[in-house]
């Protein structure tokens, strides 16, 4: 039999996740398997829920990963909030938004959205007439635009979805662990984030929280939530309870718990400002690079994610060409640009593990070569 792992090179993974992963965590990854009933496994579990917690900035009790990769979080937190009918404002400026408005749609509800062309930020003041105009029950904003390297003003539209009676849900599956998060400063009602991103922990699981209004929301629904794998009340049996006592949903995949768990404390051992600033320093060399290139980057420097980079192909450069460059001759992946922005750009994340300068610095000398810079 071929052993094809036997072949696998170590990659640098500086595309839109997953990132490189850290050498601690493939070592939690090994550690022996415990029964997913184990109190012992369950004093892990609890600990990686109060790491989730600080770092999410919540004192959220629900507060979990999700068995799954990043859209099992989307899928969660609308499957359990959504009844048919329901009104929700999506607002929508890259792939991912994009997705939430076919995650919601399936579940019956009555969709709007609020769009903005892909690489600029969602127009707040359209959102506030939007309010204005029509009541919600959920309104969804993606806070890191991973197909465009967009951050949204999540802050600044936590305070109108605030002023309404409606939910705020909010996707943090680049933003988590790369810039700060604060859901409860900024009112946010349901969150998901998923592992693979700026927490260095390969794809997987998706971390969530809701708030305690979510939660009632939940409780008092007329029908029941229509995916039992993702049903809170059922999962929260197992993540939440007292003295360790806790109930059976579904076996919990323990060895992803165990790298999560060794991913949250690694940020903690660093310090939450302290990795938000080497995401923040390495960005900036990033960019001083590229554009030392004469290269640009697509987003406007206000709005631009530190850990999800993307750069306008130069006119007449084969942009699949130079990534399968970067990947066979440098062992170094990045990633393309999706929908309309296929062929215009190549994302390149700069998360977690990978944020360090000898990455930047490796890269910046293996695109000079791929483009004869
Ligand atoms: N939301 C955002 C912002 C993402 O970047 C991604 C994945 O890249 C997802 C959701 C979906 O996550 P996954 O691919 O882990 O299911």
């Amino acid at each position: 039999m071929t052993q094809l792992l036997r072949e696998v090179p170590e990659v640098l993974l500086m595309g839109p996740g997953p990132s490189s992963v850290h050498p601690e965590t493939y070592k939690a990854m090994s550690v022996s398997t415990l029964g997913h009933m184990d109190t012992q496994f369950i004093g892990i579990m609890d600990a990686t829920r109060d790491m989730l917690k600080r770092l999410m900035g919540t004192q959220n009790t629900v507060t979990f990963p999700v068995s799954g990769t990043g859209s099992a979080g989307m899928e969660t937190c609308f499957v359990n909030l959504i009844e048919p009918g329901d009104r929700v404002l999506i607002l929508v400026n890259g792939v991912f938004g994009t997705r939430m408005t076919d995650v919601a749609g399936r579940l019956g509800a009555e969709v709007d959205t609020v769009e903005a062309e892909w690489g600029e930020p969602i127009d707040v003041t359209a959102v506030k007439r939007q309010l204005e105009a029509q009541s919600y029950k959920i309104v969804a904003v993606v806070h890191a635009e991973t197909s465009t390297g967009v951050q949204n003003p999540v802050a600044e539209i936590g305070e109108l979805v605030r002023a309404t009676d409606a939910l705020y849900l909010v996707d943090g599956v680049t933003s988590l662990g790369g810039v700060p998060v604060e859901l409860d400063a900024w009112g946010v009602d349901a969150f998901y984030s998923g592992t693979q991103k700026c927490l260095s922990v390969p794809p997987g699981l998706a971390p969530a929280s809701l708030s305690d209004r979510a939660v009632s929301v939940i409780e008092n629904r007329a029908t029941k939530v229509p995916n039992w794998y993702l049903d809170v009340s059922m999962l929260t049996k197992y993540w939440q309870g007292q003295d360790k006592k806790r109930s059976y949903h579904h076996t919990a995949p323990i060895n992803m718990i165990y790298a999560l768990h060794q991913g949250l404390a690694l940020i903690e051992e660093e310090g939450f400002e302290a990795v938000f600033q080497r995401h923040r320093r390495v960005h900036e060399r990033f960019v001083s690079g590229i554009e030392e290139m004469g290269l640009s980057m697509l987003v406007a420097k206000d709005y631009r994610l530190p850990d999800l980079n993307a750069i306008t192909v130069p006119d007449g450069v084969d942009e699949a060409a130079v990534r399968a460059g970067l990947r066979n001759n440098h062992l170094i992946e990045i990633g393309a640009g999706l929908g309309p922005l296929a062929g215009k750009i190549w994302r390149v994340g700069l998360m977690g593990h990978t944020a360090r300068e000898e990455n930047v610095d490796r890269f910046l000398a293996a695109l000079k070569e791929e483009i004869g810079a």
